[in-house]
């Protein structure tokens, strides 16, 4: 998608700072942080939300989660974290780039607001 911001960053044609890349994901801090820590996980593909997970696609969210562990186990805040995405604009959804918001360093209430 030519005017996805989320699909520019995953073509390096806008900078982050980067925690994490391979092939499919890349996991990048974000610009507005909501906790201490605050990164983003995106397929490198478009994919508008979480509403397009489907039996094809769904095996990239796997790895996004399989590295969110990582990073987690990385840098040390693997016993307390959050994992959120957004799906549509009543949920909150700026971006319609699928996204997992992965938050730490702070208590976290429920249910969320
Ligand atoms: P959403 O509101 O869609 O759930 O989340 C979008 C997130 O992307 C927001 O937390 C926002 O701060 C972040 N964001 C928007 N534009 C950029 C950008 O150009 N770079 C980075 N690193 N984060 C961005
Ligand atoms: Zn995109």
């Amino acid at each position: 998608m030519s005017d996805c911001i989320f699909c520019k960053i995953a073509a390096g044609e806008i900078p982050s700072r980067k925690v994490y890349e391979d092939e499919t994901v890349l996991a990048f801090y974000d610009l507005d942080p909501q906790a201490p820590e605050h990164i983003l996980l995106i397929p490198k593909t478009h994919i508008a939300s979480a509403a397009e997970i489907t039996p094809q696609n769904s095996g990239l969210v796997a790895h996004i989660f399989e590295v969110a562990a990582e990073i987690a186990a990385q840098k040390g805040f693997a016993d307390g974290f959050r994992v959120v995405t957004n799906c549509g604009e009543s949920a909150g959804q700026s971006v319609k780039h699928l996204h997992f918001h992965l938050l730490a360093g702070r208590d976290f209430t429920w249910p969320p607001g």
